[in-house]
């Protein structure tokens, strides 16, 4: 059995030496009540970084010497718990290790034969909800708005950006690569995409996108590329602080232009968003974005890697852009 534990916590870009591997020639039994789990799929997520710093926020930070933890699809290859049999597919946030014991508790049962398993960490999983609550409870998106998605060929931005063109929005993404515009434009349906990387004037290219300004901006990355967007929004318009991954490796306190003028002259509102705040609405949010993919109003991308040794640099190179959205790892 393979495990994957927090070594050291990382300062700046996590590396792999932030992680130990230890593998044990041990066979686990279950007691009643319990069940053996085989992983699957494990999703590596941005907001893990959060978890490897001991900073204080909205979840404890993973402990030293300890498994990582994240969401993960297993297998139940053996139960002594009446809700779960033999041959079941879970999801859940569970240990970076190949097999672990659960006694089913905070565990989401899983059916293949509807979507892709994989889908359940993605479209159909929290980076989906994500999408659809954050833009929804706070966004209020109305159609003929306009939208900028940050982060927009990634697990949540791809999924943020349909939502809105399905409800009749116009809809700029801002990427990393040029690979990245070119699959918001043609699969995903964005009207505009900017390259965050190579565009000069990211303000003057929002513009040019954005000729009526922005209603909704749905922010995955923070830093200068929010400040750009600030230049362009409308009055009323609100912003959905959903995360800031260009500064969650930054040692020092990132200098940023101060949002107060622009919220004020707008009467603007910015919001933090957490997912887990919402989960009464978990259920009607998976059923519409269920049927959005049946329907295949709703497409989505997977950047798989394979292999559980490879977990721990899957999940930093979600910090070089090396994923087009959801980033996975086969086990
Ligand atoms: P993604 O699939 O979007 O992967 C991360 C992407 O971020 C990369 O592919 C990369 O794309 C981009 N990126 C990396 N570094 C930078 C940088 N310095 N500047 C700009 N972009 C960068 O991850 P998720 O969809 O899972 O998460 C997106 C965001 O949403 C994260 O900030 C995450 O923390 C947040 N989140 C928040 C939740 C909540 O409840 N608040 C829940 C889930 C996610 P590129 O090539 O375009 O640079």
């Amino acid at each position: 059995i393979k495990t994957i534990l927090l070594n050291n916590r990382p300062e700046g870009k996590p590396t792999v030496s932030n992680f130990e591997f230890v593998t044990k020639d041990t066979t686990l039994t279950i007691s009643e009540g319990e069940i053996l789990l085989e992983a699957v799929y494990v999703s590596v997520d941005p907001y893990l970084r959060g978890r490897m710093s001991d900073a204080k926020s909205y979840v404890p930070p993973f402990e030293l010497n300890q498994p990582v933890q994240s969401g993960v699809i297993a297998k139940v290859i053996a139960s002594k718990n009446s809700k779960f049999t033999e041959g079941d597919f879970v999801s859940g946030l569970l240990a970076w290790q190949t097999q672990q014991v659960s006694n089913g508790e905070g565990l989401l049962k899983v059916d293949g034969s509807k979507a892709p398993l994989s889908t359940y960490l993605g479209v159909l999983g929290m980076t989906g909800l994500t999408a659809y609550l954050g833009l929804n409870e706070i966004g209020k998106p109305k159609a003929g708005e306009t939208i900028v998605v940050s982060g927009a060929a990634g697990a949540v931005g791809s999924v943020v950006g349909q939502i809105a063109k399905i409800l009749g929005l116009h809809v700029i993404g801002i990427a990393g690569t040029d690979e990245k515009i070119e699959l918001l434009k043609t699969k995903f349906g964005f009207d505009a995409g900017i390259n965050y990387n190579t565009c000069t004037d990211i303000n003057a290219a929002i513009k040019k996108a954005a000729p009526n300004g922005v209603d909704i901006y749905f922010d995955n990355v923070g830093g200068p590329i929010s400040d750009a967007v600030l230049f362009n929004i409308n009055r009323f318009a609100r912003i959905i602080i959903c995360g800031a991954i260009s500064v969650y490796n930054k040692t020092e306190t990132p200098k940023s232009i101060s949002v107060q003028p622009f919220l004020v002259k707008n009467s603007a509102l910015m919001q933090g968003f957490i997912v887990s705040n919402y989960a009464e609405k978990f259920q009607e949010a998976m059923q519409q974005l269920a049927t959005w993919l049946g329907e295949e109003k709703l497409k989505y991308t997977e950047t798989v890697v394979e292999g559980f040794d490879n977990i721990p640099n899957a999940f930093i190179d979600l910090f070089e852009g090396k994923n087009k959205g959801k980033m996975i790892v086969k086990i």
